[in-house]
């Protein structure tokens, strides 16, 4: 039995986040709650000022941070963690104390732990805010709407270089009610901007801000032009595909338009 219970706390100490950061002090289960607490303490001898990098190892004072960590068959869990705060010896540092990150565990002062945080985001990032719910709900994630959206907005967005070719076109924050414009580098084939509206200073203080765009495909839009002249006044202006497909059909509406008018009244005329 011993033996049993030994592989057991072996296994828990393995499923621990950051468990060469921490010691697995005791776990706890819950049968009526469904729940799993896991309390640990940080073994860290030294912890890193995150203003001025020095190490430190004066200890100013313990605490404790409750973590929700990925669920455990129909259990949740919860990581109870004693850390602590540090004095930073390092005299031109102007942060005096701070608490020890846990660095692959968790961020500074969230209340999940960063292995469920990415679980969460690639659910809201599939499926947006109503339907992560639902999915997280039927996977044991407690999680709420707005939270999921939240964690989809904080996604670091992908470094950009100013393309050569730039599409500009609008697009519909709200349709028929808000709309603001998106840019797209097209060698790449990627959205690379949205501007919050569709005015010839937006887009213009965003050219100016990114020199190098050689040629801007946009639609018929006198705004854009404008915006387009002032930004980037070297840049060579075309029209894209969908609009020259959309004046040609247009122009050809018209035409045939006109030729079945005439055809009509000589049809007339011959009655
Ligand atoms: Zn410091």
């Amino acid at each position: 039995m011993k033996n049993l219970a030994r592989i057991g706390y072996k296994v828990v100490d393995q499923l621990l986040p950051g468990k060469a950061l921490f010691q697995l002090e005791s776990c706890s289960f819950d049968e009526v709650t469904h729940q799993i607490t896991l309390i640990a303490t940080s073994t860290k001898t030294v912890a890193q000022c995150p203003l001025c990098q020095k190490l430190n190892h004066r200890i100013h004072s313990r605490y404790e941070r409750k973590l929700t960590d990925l669920p455990w068959a129909n259990y949740s869990v919860t990581l109870q963690l004693r850390v602590r705060k540090f004095f930073c010896i390092n005299a031109l540092c102007k942060r005096r104390i701070f608490t020890e990150r846990l660095g692959g565990v968790s961020a500074p002062w969230a209340r999940k732990t960063l292995r469920l945080t990415e679980k969460l985001t690639a659910i809201g990032l599939a499926l947006g805010g109503n339907a992560g719910v639902h999915l997280s709900q039927n996977l044991g994630f407690v999680v709420s709407r707005n939270t999921l959206l939240q964690m989809v907005r904080r996604i670091p967005l992908p470094s950009v270089s100013t393309p050569v070719t730039l599409g500009v076109d609008d697009f519909a924050f709200r349709k028929h009610h808000t709309y603001g414009t998106i840019l797209v580098d097209l060698e790449q084939s990627r959205p690379i901007a949205l501007l919050k509206d569709r005015e010839s200073e937006t887009l213009s203080a965003w050219l100016q801000a990114h020199p190098g765009v050689k040629m801007v495909s946009r639609d018929r839009s006198k705004a854009y032009e404008k915006g387009i002249r002032q930004g980037a006044p070297q840049a060579i202006q075309v029209a894209d595909r969908f609009h020259l497909l959309q004046n040609l059909f247009q122009t050809l509406e018209q035409v045939f338009g006109t030729h079945a008018l005439a055809r009509k009244s000589c049809g007339k005329t011959s009655l």
